[in-house]
């Protein structure tokens, strides 16, 4: 266990929740915050940047990052490897920041075990039906890669309990707002 200067947030939740949207709008008026850029062996879809979205390895440099020891956490999730790399959160504690990890609750498990003072988030969508609908209005997944996503969501939904808070995002200005108050320490 380590003595960590900054918090450390993990931010959880189906693919669909929300929680990218959420944390864009919250993190620009929190300041002194790193939201950590994780890697991972999927492709990158339109749009993305290497290095703002994610790091993309390939198989061997991810292989490459947990033999070193590089990686606080990974979990394989829809046939890809996603992970958070150790400088990430050293780094920006280093700074004096505070750090956002938004991750899958295999690797929010990880991360509270190797750092108990963490604090884990949960965005939950109001139904699995709203998810499905926000994931095809999105339109970034095929149809079966979507389904892929919805039972994958029905799973996590079963490790909020795991988590310190769950913010329901049915309302996204309220639900912004919540976390937002909630990351600052004025609301439990
Ligand atoms: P997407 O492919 O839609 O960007 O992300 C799929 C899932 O991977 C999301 O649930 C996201 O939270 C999770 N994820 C993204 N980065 C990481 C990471 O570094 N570690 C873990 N464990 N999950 C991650």
């Amino acid at each position: 266990m380590s003595i960590m200067s900054g918090k450390l947030f993990v931010v959880s939740g189906p693919s669909g929740a929300g929680k990218g949207t959420l944390l864009a709008q919250v993190i620009p008026g929190l300041g002194n915050i790193h939201v950590a850029v994780s890697v991972t062996t999927r492709q990158p879809r339109l749009g993305e940047i290497d290095g703002v979205d994610y790091f993309f390895f390939d198989d061997c440099q991810f292989d490459e990052q947990i033999a070193s020891g590089g990686l606080l956490e990974w979990a394989a999730i829809h046939q890809a490897r996603y992970g958070t790399l150790r400088s990430e959160v050293l780094d920006a504690h280093a700074q004096g920041l505070d750090v956002v990890l938004e991750i899958d609750p295999q690797g929010a498990r990880q991360v509270k075990a190797a750092f108990p003072e963490a604090v884990l988030i949960f965005i939950e969508p109001p139904s699995i039906e709203e998810l499905r609908r926000r994931l095809y209005e999105r339109g970034t997944e095929s149809e079966a890669a979507i389904e892929e996503r919805i039972k994958t969501a029905v799973k996590e939904l079963e490790t909020k309990p795991e988590y310190d808070k769950v913010i329901l995002n049915d309302d996204l200005e309220a639900a912004a707002q919540e976390l937002s108050l909630y990351m600052q320490g004025i609301v439990d």
